[in-house]
């Protein structure tokens, strides 16, 4: 089959490798759509989580559709439509014990430390298979993501009637935006960089849209002058979320969501923190969201079609990886490695 290999740090091949085969408690999916997400980046360049990976098949965002299985596999069959948790906690670990399985000391995960999907087929455990019915598998694929957000507003929930500011109108940032109006934000404000994002954030449910190239940076207060209950960074740049303690309302609190480079260090005022009774609050991957997530999908709740912004071929791959690091892609980028 063909599948995308990070053969080293910084060396990505397109090649023909093995077709997996299912062992008792396995199935092989047929990747149908696999997304792409700029922690695969961090990954092509070696600071991934765990111990050496490669040569490894990267994409732990996919869906697809079963095409064999282990004869333990008792609740899934083939030609089922299935997304994927691509967690594997080893369930024995301290964290594990704690039901924190995403700080699992053993982790593993299916493109993170073993074959994901950017490959024409995966093999997936059981444990990992979600069922879905009504949407695209395009649109399944955002589970992860979306998983990933549901992590955070159960880690700084937002309330009825809450004040909420988001910094970044990228996929991410608008899973957020129509996860705080499900939950009963009566003010969302959206903040980015591009007036495409942020018209699209305008459709998704934003109340006021902030372009900080067009306004003054504390305009955000305009629209909540008191600051907001929950902050959210979707943006992953320390500047964006050094500035973004300002605009907590007090004894509100920061989520801290986008991934920021790892050496990066930012100031902040003890003094505000403490006077203010401010949260500052981290979100790392997801943790047991995965069945909310492709329900709320499934369910047409959260839109993730209108996030999506392009669909490529396996051998786009690179591409996609440049758009995102360069700030260029308009949305989530799918690959669809049968296309
Ligand atoms: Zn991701
Ligand atoms: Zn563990």
């Amino acid at each position: 089959m063909k599948a995308v290999v990070f053969e080293a740090p910084n060396a990505l091949k397109i090649k023909e490798v093995k077709t997996p085969r299912a062992g008792d408690n396995e199935v092989v999916v047929k990747v149908e759509a696999s997304g792409v997400c700029a922690s695969d980046i961090h990954i092509l360049k070696g600071d991934f989580i765990g111990s050496d990976p490669y040569p490894l098949i990267p994409g732990h965002e996919f869906t697809g559709t079963i095409v064999e299985k282990g004869k333990n596999v008792k609740n899934f069959d083939v030609n089922d439509p299935v997304a994927i948790d691509p967690v594997i906690p080893c369930g024995k670990c301290y964290y594990c014990k704690r039901n924190e399985q995403n700080h699992c000391i053993n982790f593993n995960g299916l493109g993170d430390t073993i074959a994901g999907g950017f490959a024409e087929y995966v093999l997936v455990p059981e444990a990992n298979l979600f069922h879905f019915e009504n949407v695209s598998f395009e649109e399944a694929s955002l589970a992860e993501p979306l998983a990933c957000v549901l992590y955070g507003h159960k880690r700084a929930p937002v309330h009825l009637g809450d004040d909420v500011l988001i910094f970044g109108a990228g996929s991410l940032g608008l899973l957020h935006l129509q996860v705080a109006r499900h939950s009963g934000a009566a003010n969302i404000t959206v903040c980015d960089l591009k007036k495409d994002k942020l018209a699209l954030a305008g459709e998704l449910g934003a109340d006021y849209v902030i372009n900080p190239r067009e306004e003054e940076e504390d305009s955000a207060l305009k629209y909540s002058p008191q600051g907001y209950d929950v902050v959210i960074d979707a943006t992953g740049s320390p500047r964006v979320v050094e500035n973004a303690v300002k605009f907590v309302k007090n004894k509100g609190t920061l989520m801290v969501f986008g991934v920021c480079p790892q050496d990066a260090t930012i100031t902040i005022s003890p003094y505000e923190i403490y006077r203010r009774d401010i949260n500052i609050v981290g979100v790392f991957a997801l943790n047991r969201t995965f069945g909310e997530s492709i329900k709320l999908i499934d369910k047409g709740v959260i839109n993730t079609k209108r996030v999506i912004s392009d669909i490529f071929p396996l051998e786009k791959l690179p591409l996609a990886l440049e758009m995102i690091e360069n700030g260029e892609a308009g949305g989530k980028i799918v690959i669809k490695p049968h296309l």
